[in-house]
This record gives structure tokens, sequence and C-alpha cells, in this order.
């Protein structure tokens, strides 16, 4: 979905909804339908649609706006805690197509329904579950120096990348 047809990017040009906080690259608003009152939606300008098209420096950048807002949550309405959510991807929750960070206030006894029945796998199951999900963890890391070109990538290697862009678009909402 396009920009122009996207609710974040329309809310955001708009003059509606009460802005908590705004630089150059992020808007974060009070929610007017909220899961509890001072439920607060912070999002990058730009349209992104999904977690991983957020370049690491502005994930950076959100993430501690997101921390900071949360802290202002705990000491301003004198909440016990926040959850900080992330939904990515239309199974996962993902309504509009732009990425968001909700920062959920939280009080005891409050109610609100974010946890799950914890499910026991089984050997074979957490060890195929490891084997397909190592690949890709293996490599991980966050590295200060900035990426080095690839020089004439390998067939094998632009296979994965399509492979890899396919199952993105498949998430994006
Ligand atoms: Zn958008």
């Amino acid at each position: 979905m396009a920009e122009e047809h996207c609710q974040i990017c329309q809310l955001m040009k708009s003059k509606e909804g009460l802005v908590v906080y705004e630089d150059e690259g992020m808007k974060a608003l009070l929610l007017d339908k909220p899961s509890s009152p001072g439920h607060i939606r912070l999002f990058p300008k730009k349209h992104y649609t999904i977690f991983e098209q957020v370049p690491d420096q502005e994930v950076e950048k959100i993430f501690i706006v997101a921390n900071k807002i949360s802290t202002a949550v705990f000491e301003g309405l004198n909440m016990q805690g926040t959850n900080i959510l992330v939904n990515n991807g239309v199974a996962a929750g993902q309504k509009d197509p732009h990425f968001t960070i909700d920062i959920i206030p939280r009080i005891e006894g409050d109610g609100l329904k974010l946890d799950w029945t914890p499910r026991q796998l089984s050997d074979d199951e957490m060890s195929t579950v490891e084997l397909m999900l190592k690949p890709h963890t293996e490599t991980l890391g966050v590295s200060e120096e900035p990426e080095k070109p690839v020089e004439g990538k390998k067939k094998e290697e632009t296979i994965k990348d399509e492979n890899y862009l396919t199952q993105q678009l498949r998430r994006i909402p």
C-alpha cells in the first residue's frame, strides 16, 4: 500500500491528534481510542511498512524516544509498568501498513490482556526450530563499521536475496 493510502501518513500530515512528541524524523500521538488512558503511538515520519525496512540509525533513535516516552508515562501518569509493543506483520496484528511502536501504560489489575498460555515443546520441536533459525542468527551482530560493498555477488546469494524479499513482502500488510 502506498503512502497516499496510508492512514498513519495521512494522520501525520493532518493537524489531528494530540501530539506528545515530535522531531524531524518521528511523531508520537496520544490515542483517543486507547487500550488504556495514556496509550501513545510513536512512528517514523517516513513510510516504512514493516520493522525490517527501518534503517538501523532510525531504529536506534526511535527506541531511545520510546524509552523516554515510557519514562514520562511512568512518572507523569504514576504508572507501574509499560508495554512497548511492535505489531510486525499482518499475522502479528499489524493494522496499518506503517511501522509503529505503541507505548501502553500498565497498572496492576488493569485487566488488559497481552499474555498467552505457554506450551511445552518436545525436544524434537525445539531442535527443529533451532536448526531452521541458526543459519539466520549465527551471522547476526551489530557493527559500528559501515558495511563494505559486496563485489560480484554469487548467483546463490542473489537467489537468497530474492527469497528474502518474497518472504518480506508476504509479511507486509
Ligand atoms: Zn505511512
